[in-house]
């Protein structure tokens, strides 16, 4: 595992690239949340992050380009793997989220909402750095990545019909994982 981890300098440049790419791929096309998602959300989520969010429905979500190799990488330390984008039913880009559904359905959309607001705290540097770090540290085990982990917990609250600020609870959670410092909190009123 610790040689997996001396590749992490090497792969999270390549993954915010990637995100970056692929965000500036698809916004063109997107759109905004409709007013029933909007509603459905509102409360959860600060009112700016709905309304800048984009959804772009995709016939296939790719997967990033370098991903074989990252895998083969984690073969040969004996590390197995399933990782593949293909089966996933969406991915989020900064504020551009990917979904394989025309009408997406709201427990899908608060998930992806909660990858948009940890975006939106981190940066998209800090989420990558998370991510991929997540990754290693997890064996890279979807269900173990930190953030993928508290999205899914978050929306599972939500689905129960479980009402709290998903912007309060995220910052907490980050900064009790040392995602987030204190003094970094300011960013949040920006992107
Ligand atoms: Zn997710």
């Amino acid at each position: 595992m610790s040689l997996l981890k001396s590749f992490l300098p090497s792969i999270a440049p390549k993954v915010q690239g990637w995100i970056e790419e692929q965000r500036a791929k698809h916004i063109g096309g997107a759109r905004v949340l409709t007013d029933g998602e909007h509603e459905r959300l509102a409360g959860y989520f600060p009112d700016a992050a709905l309304t800048a969010a984009r959804v772009k429905t995709v016939q296939r979500i790719e997967n990033p380009p370098f991903l074989e190799g990252l895998l083969k990488q984690a073969a040969f330390f004996g590390i197995r793997v399933q990782f593949d984008f293909n089966g996933v039913s969406g991915i989020t880009f900064v504020d551009c989220i990917l979904v394989k559904e025309k009408a997406p359905s709201a427990d899908l959309l608060f998930h992806e909402m909660v990858h948009v607001e940890q975006y939106r705290q981190l940066g998209t540097e800090g989420f990558v750095q998370a991510y991929v770090r997540g990754m290693v540290d997890g064996g890279l085990v979807y269900e173990r990545i930190p953030l993928e982990a508290i999205a899914s917990e978050m929306t599972a609250r939500f689905a129960a019909g479980e009402k709290f600020n998903v912007a309060d609870e995220l910052a907490a959670s980050l900064r009790a994982r040392g995602y987030l410092q204190d003094d970094n909190t300011g960013r949040q009123g920006k992107c």
